[in-house]
């Protein structure tokens, strides 16, 4: 039987919640991430996490959220290219926490959201508290949700084999860049073109941000750093370790309560 809620029936997908599965539910971003990436990068790669998190622990991945909180021009690049399609903070609070209550409403009590677009964060913190508390009053008071990014933490043997012959520009500046462009590179090939991949001088960006956004901040290509010593063995190590990451948060939080 799939793992994938929306490929199940209704009453398979009661039987899977019934029997207790963790429900995972990715959200990601429509964010330009350069030529040589596709827009959906952040919401594909947080599904993919949480299907193989899933398989992992006989868990069930809800539709996932495609859509995420705003670009930033320090972070992301800023929303000024053509795709990058955002939604408001306000908006992704509400729509979370709306998804989430529904699944507890059917019967999920382990919920894990997966965060694939780093300026969700917060913006998810408050949706998990305000769905915990909403349930809560409610009435439904056994309702846990574990929240992370995947890509958290990184170990510094696979950080170095990462970078080797390369400099880490930081994370903030990882839009698009080594990381992302070896994930998608092992994950889906296909949609990956390195030969559009631009070598572009870092951006030095002040410490501070501007309302509206200066697109003269970004580089032309909308990537913060490059991707052009991404492989895909390199992505292998990222992404088996990011999954092996959020399964064993998985395991400790949901299968064996202190
Ligand atoms: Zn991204």
């Amino acid at each position: 039987m799939s793992i994938m809620m929306s490929e199940l029936s209704w009453d398979e997908y009661q039987r899977r919640i019934r029997d207790d599965a963790i429900v995972l539910l990715p959200v990601g971003a429509v964010e330009q991430h350069g030529h040589h990436l596709p827009l959906g990068t952040d919401w594909m790669m947080a599904t993919y996490m949480a299907r193989r998190a899933a398989e992992n622990v006989n868990g069930i991945v809800a539709a996932p959220i495609s859509y995420g909180y705003r670009s930033q021009v320090r972070t992301g690049g800023g929303a000024h290219q053509c795709g990058t399609t955002n939604l408001d903070g306000g908006t992704l609070i509400n729509l979370v926490k709306d998804v989430v209550k529904e699944l507890a409403r059917h019967g999920a009590r382990k919920i894990a959201v997966i965060d694939g677009h780093f300026e969700n964060r917060f913006y998810l913190d408050e949706a998990c508290f305000l769905a915990i508390r909403e349930l809560q009053w409610a009435g439904i008071e056994d309702a846990r949700i574990l929240k992370m990014i995947y890509a958290e933490k990184i170990s510094d043997e696979t950080m170095e084999k990462v970078y080797a012959g390369g400099d880490y520009p930081g994370l903030d500046l990882e839009h698009g860049g080594i990381l992302e462009t070896a994930m998608m590179l092992y994950c889906y090939p296909d949609l990956v073109h390195l030969d559009r991949v631009k070598d572009e001088p870092l951006p030095e960006f002040p410490p501070y941000d501007m309302f509206p956004g200066n697109p003269d901040w970004v580089p032309t290509s909308g990537a913060l750093s490059s991707g052009k010593l991404a492989t895909a063995e390199k992505g292998k190590l990222l992404v088996e370790e990011f999954v092996a990451t959020v399964t064993e948060s998985l395991r400790r939080e949901f299968r064996n309560p202190a």
